[in-house]
């Protein structure tokens, strides 16, 4: 049987691929990436010249297929994606999977990923969290996915895009008004920024200075204190968030 390698990429800067990585995607037999014509010019910057194939969202489950017959066949297969850690809102859960109920050898290699960088450089508590992926798109829907965190004590991290991020703020602001918030742009690039305060003083922010709302960007939101919780009378938040979450039932 081969293995299967799960290989992170850099998220923004170039020097933060491992050592690690550059000798695994040299020495396999094939690498399976999201989008090929974008990991070619990065292939090349680190002399990786083994045969690319591509997987993504929409191939995934057909591609599972062809990939565990090679690595049944003894071929070794690094997944990367478009950029960090493969599989985190990224494709490649099926065939992990897969490898995983066939006895296929699975290595998983550490390394750049957005979220987990963007949580540790926040300031907000990291001993509890929940990593959520990206918001629903549109704001009654994230409006609700907000009210259900009324409550939560946890750290919440989100990935959100660039053309949402203003009336993702908007919504917010509404729903849960007094949270910290922290919006981590562009991490390990020339203009990374850490942006923090409630939601409206960064919306403040962002008209201050448009660029604010550019680039890549992971969204937190810090957790209620937990006796705020405990106390027997709910908050003005949770209030608001039951009235909310009222309307949406059935
Ligand atoms: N697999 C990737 C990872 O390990 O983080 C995430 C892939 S997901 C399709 C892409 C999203 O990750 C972006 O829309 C953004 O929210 C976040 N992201 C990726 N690179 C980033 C960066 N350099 N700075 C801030 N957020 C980033």
């Amino acid at each position: 049987l081969g293995t299967l390698y799960i290989v992170p990429t850099p998220i923004g800067n170039l020097a933060d691929m491992t050592e690690r990585a550059v000798t695994i995607l040299q020495q396999v037999d094939l690498i399976a990436a999201e989008d090929t014509r974008h990991s070619r010019p990065l292939l090349q910057q680190y002399n990786v010249s083994t045969q690319v194939l591509s997987v993504h969202e929409h191939n995934e489950s057909s591609r599972a297929g062809q990939l565990i017959e090679r690595l049944k066949q003894g071929l070794n297969i690094a997944l990367i994606s478009d950029a960090g850690m493969p599989l985190i809102s990224d494709p490649g859960y099926l065939i992990v999977r897969e490898c995983r109920a066939e006895q296929i050898p699975v290595v998983a290699l550490p390394g750049a990923c957005a979220f987990v960088t963007a949580l540790a450089g926040s300031g907000l508590a990291t001993d509890k969290f929940m990593f959520e992926g990206f918001l629903p798109a549109k704001s009654a829907a994230r409006k609700k996915a907000f009210a259900n965190l009324a409550d939560q004590t946890r750290s919440v991290v989100f990935y959100e895009s660039p053309h949402r991020i203003e009336s993702c703020l908007e919504d917010l602001a509404e729903i849960l008004p007094t949270r910290d918030v922290v919006l981590a742009r562009e991490l390990s690039k020339q203009y990374e920024t850490y942006l923090s305060g409630t939601a409206t003083e960064l919306l403040a922010q962002m008209h201050e200075d448009s660029n604010q709302k550019r680039g890549e960007m992971v969204l937190m939101i810090g957790g209620v204190e937990k006796e705020a919780v405990q106390e027997d009378q709910p908050s003005a938040e949770q209030q608001r968030a039951v009235t909310l979450l009222m309307q949406h039932l059935p």
